[in-house]
């Protein structure tokens, strides 16, 4: 029997839902990729450790698919396995100002469920359109927060199986990084710690934040968000749109006339059109003002 036939067989044993041949575009906010060998699905922790160890078993390294926000997929797909989190959807107060949610729970529902809790802190996050676990790994962050100021621990799984709870100190937390880039664990919760605060002003704060998005970036199209990281004294978009380069297109993909630190799928932009584009940019960018840089999108 070959590898995905034993995965797929595993994963009925075990009562976990899995896809053959899945478009990746169906799972990426970019609506790029090619489809993924098998994608499983565990609904609860324990499944998931039992993938993991029969993956580690089998000498596979398995990509771990978050709300797909921060991806760009090859054309080619993914071969081998891949495993969905956002069948962990978990969300719980664990005290009076403290939470802790699964790493499948959208960004969006933990920040609605701390402003029913009257919790502040997680303002910045609302409307970053990622999971729990992927902005973990991210340290996601916009307008003035991070992951990392309301993070206290995470829960994960080591390739082996072990499921350990590990403090946000240890967890190397940077600009759009963190230990997660390098371990291979996968993370299965987080626990947040907030402030009592005013619902209405939490409320107002949330919706403030929604509307500077709305005029600001391009919702309208599918994208991965910014596709380069801040680079040092600079802002990417500053420099790509002194570069004359905003609205340039190859194929279906287009640097958004709105923002130009998004590319976004115009309809049937392929992985190799956002690929060719972003090689334009940094080379614009470098000829003009010498700062190389780096995407903040996973190629995957
Ligand atoms: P995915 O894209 O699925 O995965 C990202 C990486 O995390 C991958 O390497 C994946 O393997 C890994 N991963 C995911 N889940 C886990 C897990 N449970 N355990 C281990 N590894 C995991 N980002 C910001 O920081 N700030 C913003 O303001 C922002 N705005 C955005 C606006 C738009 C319109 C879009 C489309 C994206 C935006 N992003 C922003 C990018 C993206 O939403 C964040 O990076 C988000 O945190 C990614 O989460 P995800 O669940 O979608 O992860």
């Amino acid at each position: 029997m070959g590898l995905i036939e034993r995965v797929y067989d595993f994963a009925v044993q075990n009562k976990c839902e899995a896809l053959k041949n899945a478009p990746m575009s169906d799972y990426t906010s970019f609506k790029i990729g090619g489809p993924a060998d098998i994608i499983l699905m565990p609904d609860n922790a324990e499944i998931m450790r039992k993938i993991i160890v029969f993956c580690n078993n089998e000498e596979i390294k398995p990509f771990i698919l978050g709300n797909g926000s921060n991806l760009l997929v090859s054309d080619e797909g993914i071969k081998g396995v891949v495993i969905y989190t956002g069948k962990l959807t978990s969300v719980k107060l664990t005290g009076d100002l403290t939470i802790n949610c699964d790493a499948g729970v959208s960004l969006s529902r933990l920040c609605n469920f701390a402003l029913e809790n009257s919790l502040t802190g997680l303002e910045f996050a609302f409307g970053i359109p990622g999971s729990a676990g992927g902005a973990a790994y991210m340290n996601a962050g916009a307008y003035g927060g991070e992951m990392k100021d309301v993070i206290v621990s995470c829960t994960h799984i080591t390739p082996q199986g072990k499921i350990e709870n590990v403090k946000a100190s240890s967890l190397g937390f940077g600009y759009r990084k963190s230990v997660y880039s390098d371990n291979g664990c996968v993370i299965i919760s987080i626990d947040v710690s907030l402030m009592l605060g005013c619902k209405q002003k939490i409320k107002s704060e949330m919706v403030d934040i929604i509307e500077k998005r709305r005029s600001k970036q391009p919702l309208e199209y599918p994208s991965a968000g910014s596709v380069f990281k801040r680079p040092e004294g600079y802002y990417a978009g500053a420099l790509i749109e002194q570069c004359g380069l905003k609205g340039r297109s190859v194929g279906g993909a287009q640097l958004s006339e709105k923002h130009a630190g998004f590319i976004v799928n115009r309809g049937g932009a392929t992985c190799e059109d956002v690929k060719r584009l972003i090689e334009i940019i940094k080379e614009n960018v470098y000829n003009r003002f010498g700062v190389m840089l780096e995407t903040e999108i996973k190629m995957v």
